[in-house]
């Protein structure tokens, strides 16, 4: 007998930076490294994978997700030019790849197709940026339009991205979201995920990242903040009362040095939370519901953080696991499960399997996962290994 789960959904994705892991793990001696040097990284990168190598590196990212038990996945899609930033003759040639790629491997994907317009508050696109640019906002609106036949194409959905408040001019936000919301379409963006950030946009605009979301009418329950890690009181409110979701990202914003986002603030004012493993430097959501849970005990100093209206963490976690996230990503359940081996020593002597399998469980536990009906992974290995 194996221990039944709904499939993890992982929420923010960005398939291409699974390439760097164990390249980014040694700094430059003579400085010092953070997110904005690893961002370096990821530009080069990002500017030196054709067509092919991004549908490869989808394919293996989306394959380890289905092993670590992840059935839906949420591609924060930006890489949307080629390598010199010129447009590809095919248009929307990238995107098809990542659909493609998860086709392929058999996980649901909403593709969530990201605008990025500019370097920064008042800089233009960067030379190693020109691959991400989106030139106006009629180009994205034709991008909506030719990917909705995508978005009916069975275990495909759509999305839009709002990169983030730096990247994204403030007079695109409010027409985007509501092109995005004639469509039906969720809505994702970076939030606050560096002080840096909210610093800049506090100077350019007078408001922090969540309050010009909010005056630009972005905000609402189709709306996920990502990372949502440097808030203040005001900004926590303006999540709640919009009903948005907030995706947390919980090993790759360890791995940054982003910091430790308000969790038990967030979860005490009924927002509601879902993982993604971002940039992939570890795929396992049961680190991400792990990390989670222990940074928020870790803050506030409160043991069980995450927890239901009876003070249980099991279905709290459950959740944000499964629910949140397919509410997030506008996926259908379709009942896609997964399956733990229950003879796992993790499970010896233990009454209550659902907190110890969410807290202690780990990828190696995974023995069959299921999306849409077909088996994808068997014997803990994917079916086309
Ligand atoms: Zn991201």
């Amino acid at each position: 007998m194996a221990i039944a789960l709904p499939g993890f959904a992982n929420v923010h994705s960005h398939a291409f930076q699974r390439l760097l892991r164990g390249s980014v793990q040694r700094r430059d001696p003579q400085r010092e490294d953070s997110f904005w040097t690893w961002r370096e990284r990821m530009y080069a990168l990002a500017t030196s994978l054709d067509l092919d190598g991004i549908e490869a590196a989808a394919r293996l990212c989306y394959a380890e997700c289905l092993e670590a038990g992840y059935t839906a996945v949420g591609e924060f899609h930006y890489l949307h030019n080629r390598e010199d930033g010129s447009p590809y003759p095919e248009w929307l040639a990238t995107t098809y790849a990542h659909a493609r790629a998860a086709r392929q491997v058999g996980i649901r994907l909403s593709l969530l197709w990201t605008v990025y317009a500019r370097g920064g508050f008042d800089a233009p696109l960067q030379p190693e940026q020109r691959r991400f640019g989106v030139p106006d906002l009629d180009t994205a609106k034709l991008a909506l339009d030719a990917l909705m036949p995508l978005a009916d194409t069975g275990a495909v959905r759509v999305g839009l991205a709002l990169h983030s408040v730096r990247a994204v001019p403030r007079d695109w936000l409010g027409p985007l979201a509501e092109e995005a919301r004639r469509r039906g379409l969720p809505i994702h963006a970076h939030v606050s995920e560096q002080p840096r950030e909210v610093a800049e946009c506090r100077r350019h605009y007078g408001l922090s990242p969540v309050q010009l979301l909010r005056a630009e009418g972005v905000l609402g329950p189709d709306f996920t903040a990502v990372h949502a890690t440097w808030l203040d009181d005001d900004d926590i409110e303006a999540l709640a009362r919009s009903r948005a979701t907030v995706c947390l990202c919980p090993t790759t914003e360890g791995d940054l040095g982003d910091g430790i986002p308000p969790t038990a603030e967030l979860h005490a004012a009924g927002i509601p939370l879902a993982i993604g493993s971002d940039s992939h430097a570890v795929i396992d959501p049961f680190a991400e519901l792990r990390t989670a849970e222990y940074d928020a005990r870790a803050r506030t100093g409160c043991r069980c953080v995450l927890t239901d209206g009876s003070g249980d963490v099991g279905p709290a976690l459950a959740r944000i696991a499964h629910a949140n996230g397919y509410d997030a990503l506008g996926l259908p359940d379709g009942g896609d499960r997964v399956f733990l081996r229950d003879d796992a020593r993790v499970f010896e002597r233990v009454r209550d399997l659902l907190p110890v399998a969410l807290l202690a469980g780990h990828p190696g536990l995974v023995e069959r996962v299921d999306v849409a009906g077909q088996t994808v992974v068997e014997g803990g290995r994917h079916v086309l290994r």
